[in-house]
């Protein structure tokens, strides 16, 4: 006897079960911890545990994506962002929580919530009815991976995320790159092109050999491994030309500012760093083939002496972790509804955003939505301009589904300003976004009393 289903109480499942609850929904938490079960990175039995940093990083709603999206969250009563508060440990402009204390408060509100019903139990298969929420995050369960890989078709769940460096496009230095696709394909200019001499090559292979590495932990090696997401530096160990004939081929590519009688559109370089287009908007590119284990300082050293790189802006760093996500943009709606089996709702992690507040975002939405369907109202997105809304259209649909990879918020997500002065350009996207974001609290009746 519940109104909606959510498997997981992770902090997705947590935010979508209080605000349901908090609207009149009856609803249901399965919960596989403290029924016998548990992931490799989870340490306890508690509901919305932080399984690493204590951070939800910047508290800053002015000049910060994240701090934007605190700042949302709070306007809509989360339980994440009350039980952080109740815990909150002094991190400068950050916000940090004691972990314990955040996850007890959660559970603790929840349990004595009258709407909710917390059963410690593990869900094997996707249910054939009833509004469902999903919501069992990066480290889902084996057997109800296998059942949503049944329900969205075999390439439609990954086990890793192979995360190229992601660049944004104004930091970008386009007097030394230039538009252009291999041997002129497709539209001919599709990606960005930098070029390196065969010193710069030599320095930057040498640079992927000695930068320093993460290690996998020992539950990730033991999940195999595709060809398919290589970090660079392992191509870059099996032998000095190999990135030449791999991600960095130059063949098909003429420098127009390497130009000669002979070559009058340009030389091809001794090798090419690529980006392409990783949002609609076009404000987000990432590096061809540039998923990584080196460290993100290493990284950033590294990945800046790439000519036109130089003063790079990176919207995140590259990595290669264990993540069981949806290709979200193809299986979901713009309601977070699975298209095969629209009873069922994904959220947090699983979707392919990234992070604790983000998931658990992106769970608060699913919650609304599911609410909406039960109260038989329409359900209108927050706007676009919006932390919440540039989150939520990336996944439902503006990203490039071909490159998905989980994402944090950040404003390369948002739709640019482009008249505004680069300096005032993060104040005015925040301001942007807390009008739209009011406007729209009030035309849902969503605003707290
Ligand atoms: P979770 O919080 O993991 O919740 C999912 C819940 O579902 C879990 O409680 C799990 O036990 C349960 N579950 C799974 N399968 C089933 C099933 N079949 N039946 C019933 N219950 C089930 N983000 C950050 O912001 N900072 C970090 O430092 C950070 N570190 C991370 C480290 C690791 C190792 C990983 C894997 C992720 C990390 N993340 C981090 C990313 C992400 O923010 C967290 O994973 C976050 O917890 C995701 O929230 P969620 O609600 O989607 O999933």
């Amino acid at each position: 006897t519940h109104d909606v289903h959510i498997i997981g109480g992770g902090l997705a499942g947590s935010e979508a079960a209080w605000q349901l609850a908090q609207r009149g929904a009856k609803v249901r938490i399965s919960e596989m911890r403290g029924g016998g079960d548990m992931t490799p990175a989870h340490q306890t039995d508690g509901l919305a545990e932080l399984v690493c940093s204590n951070s939800f990083r910047s508290d800053d709603d002015e000049r910060n994506a994240v701090g934007l999206l605190h700042h949302e969250l709070r306007r809509l009563d989360s339980i994440i962002m009350a039980a952080g508060e109740d815990a909150r440990v002094p991190a400068g402009s950050a916000m940090a929580v004691d972990r314990d204390a955040f996850s007890a408060n959660v559970e603790r509100i929840l349990m004595e919530h009258p709407n909710v019903t917390v059963v410690r139990e593990r869900v094997d298969a996707l249910p054939e009815s009833g509004l469902t929420i999903v919501a069992t995050g990066p480290l889902t369960a084996a057997s109800l991976a296998e059942s949503i890989v049944a329900a969205t078709g075999q390439d439609r769940l990954a086990f890793f995320d192979a995360i190229a460096p992601i660049v944004h496009r104004e930091s970008i230095d386009m007097d030394i790159c230039w538009f252009q696709s291999r041997w002129d394909k497709g539209d001919g200019k599709d990606y960005i092109n930098c070029p390196m001499t065969k010193d710069q090559y030599l320095a930057f292979h040498q640079g992927l050999l000695d930068g320093d590495k993460t290690e996998f932990k020992e539950w990730e090696s033991n999940t195999p491994y595709f060809e398919g997401c290589m970090p660079i530096e392992v191509m870059a160990s099996r032998g000095v030309d190999t990135l030449r004939f791999g991600p960095m081929k130059p063949v098909g590519l003429d420098n127009p500012r390497d130009t000669t009688p002979e070559f009058p559109q340009g030389r091809w370089p001794h090798a090419v760093v690529q980006l392409r287009q990783d949002n609609k908007l076009g404000t987000l590119w990432n590096m061809v083939g540039f998923q990584t284990k080196l460290k993100h300082g290493a990284q950033v050293e590294l990945f800046r002496t790439i000519p036109g790189l130089e003063n790079a802006e990176f919207a995140r760093l590259g990595g290669l972790h264990r993540n069981t996500f949806l290709n979200s943009p193809l299986v979901l709606d713009r309601q977070m509804r699975l298209k095969s089996a629209p009873h069922i709702r994904f959220a947090g992690q699983i979707t392919g955003c990234e992070g604790y507040v983000e998931s658990a975002t992106v769970g608060l939405l699913t919650g609304l939505m599911a609410a909406a369907d039960l109260a038989d109202r329409p359900w209108e997105a927050p706007p676009a301009t919006s932390a919440m809304g540039a989150l939520l259209s990336h996944i439902t649909g503006d990203a490039e589904a071909e490159t998905y990879q989980p994402m944090n918020v950040n404003f390369g997500l948002f739709p640019p300003l482009h008249d505004v002065k680069k300096k005032q350009r993060k104040e005015a996207y925040t301001n942007r976004a807390k009008d739209d974001f009011g406007k729209w609290l009030s035309r849902m009746e969503l605003a707290p009393a």
